[in-house]
């Protein structure tokens, strides 16, 4: 019995401040103008005394939740003992734990050895260091890079990614990257990693020897597409054979959305670099990881820098969740129930209109057709009090980013408006609805 239910508000805050004052780069505050003041557990309130249920959880960055308490009490227990909050890559309390917690409760369990590579604090910076570590440590310039995937805006991590109105935006020639097809591209009867294996063998293909093969196991925005464990394996060997260097891009895919702490688990490869970010603090703090086999940790003291590496709150909270939540198996089987429940409930939506679903483990979506109806659902579920966003090459695919903590019933409380807002952008036609 679900005692709360979304109660969204309609009366749309005043924006003036923000048309004044803030830059027109701004994006979700589009679709979502409301203006948020409180958010806890699966909740985002308003000011006007609304509440919305987030199944977009801030792309993955709030897999356990807004302010979970047992991560936001250890933050307040840590900034109230006047805990360092800055310490450039000073040996910290906060660190220590962190560094012991990653290596007793995520790596040594899993037979994995990475060295800890601590960068800027957002995504973008982990990717640009893995692929800047593979050039150094390979003398090459060239990565390999998929179809539709999506590593982040700073120029390394730019070039490496595939939408062009997200390259438009760079203004300078973005290059040293191949985007070769990714799993399925060319529909199922091709193999895209017998093709790239064809042409790196091909001394007269035309592409160069490449420092590292950058992949996604589910493309988080490039929309949904899932990598087959027999492709993965195969790229990894690929890269092996060719004396590139295997990074997989978990920053949204990791951290439990699909399963388990890392997307490759149980795939039988172990990639030679791991990007970490989004989730990893638990809270929200920005943090982010690049993980290193231990011999190619070929850096001089400083040759890769940055003043915020390393967040120490973010420690406190990224330390507080690997224990909580990865200390056993109860936080993975309940994932693994609200994931079968989650592809049960978008396969009988995508059967009913005729439609196809994506993605895997708590990542997943449905594909409607086009961008223009995927933002007629997202724009029908938000009036409901559903947070919901697209992903895909055309915006086409409406994902479904539940926080992985979410109360089973309010997961299908939450599918219960994704499910009539396709029905009635399904049926109606559309431009008619709001009349
Ligand atoms: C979000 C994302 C990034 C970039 O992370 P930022 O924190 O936005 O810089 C990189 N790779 C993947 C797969 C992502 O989902």
């Amino acid at each position: 019995m679900i005692t709360t239910l979304p109660k969204p508000t309609n009366r749309k805050p005043d924006t003036a401040i923000y048309e004044r004052r803030e830059s027109v780069v701004r994006s979700y505050a589009r679709s979502m103008p409301r203006q948020f003041n409180k958010a806890e557990n699966v909740w985002m309130h308003d000011n006007q005394g609304g509440r919305y249920l987030d199944f977009l959880s801030g792309c993955s960055t709030l897999n356990y939740g807004h302010n979970h308490p047992v991560l936001k009490q250890a933050l307040l227990d840590y900034v109230m003992a006047d805990g360092i909050a800055h310490g450039l890559d000073l040996h910290t309390d906060a660190k220590a734990d962190f560094l012991n917690a990653l290596e007793n409760v995520i790596l040594k369990p899993r037979g994995l050895d990475y060295r800890a590579m601590f960068t800027g604090p957002t995504g973008t910076n982990a990717v640009e260091a893995a692929i800047k570590l593979a050039r150094k440590v390979t003398g090459r310039e060239m990565v390999i890079a998929f179809t539709n995937g999506f590593h982040g805006m700073t120029l390394g991590a730019l070039a490496c990614t595939g939408n062009a109105a997200k390259r438009g935006g760079a203004g300078v020639p973005l290059n040293h990257v191949a985007h070769e097809p990714f799993d399925g591209y060319h529909g199922p009867d091709v193999d895209t990693a017998e093709l790239l294996e064809r042409r790196l063998s091909d001394p007269s293909s035309g592409l160069d020897a490449p420092a590292a093969i950058l992949v996604e196991t589910v493309q988080g925005e490039g929309g949904l597409n899932v990598a087959s464990p027999e492709w993965l394996r195969r790229i990894n060997a690929i890269a092996k054979q060719h004396g590139a260097l295997m990074i997989v891009d978990d920053i949204q895919a990791g951290c439990g959305r699909t399963g388990n702490f890392f997307s490759f688990e149980g795939m039988g490869f172990t990639p030679d670099i791991v990007t970490m970010a989004k989730s990893l603090s638990g809270m929200g703090l920005p943090f982010a990881l690049t993980l290193v086999r231990p011999e190619l940790d070929q850096w001089a003291p400083g040759e890769h820098n940055g003043t915020f590496r390393g967040n120490n709150h973010a420690f406190v909270t990224a330390t507080a969740a690997l224990r909580h939540f990865w200390s056993d198996r109860q936080f993975q089987q309940d994932v693994a129930r609200r994931s079968a429940l989650l592809e049960r409930r978008l396969d009988a939506m995508a059967a009913e209109h005729g439609l196809s679903t994506r993605g895997r483990g708590m990542m997943r979506g449905i594909d409607v057709g086009s961008g223009e109806i995927a933002s007629i659902v997202t724009a029908s579920c938000f009036e409901r009090g559903l947070i919901i966003e697209t992903s895909g090459a055309h915006d086409e695919i409406v994902k479904v980013l539940a926080p992985l903590i979410i109360d089973d019933a309010l997961l299908s409380a939450g599918l219960d408006i994704l499910e009539t807002s396709i029905r009635e952008a399904m049926t109606v036609p559309y431009g008619v609805a709001a009349e």
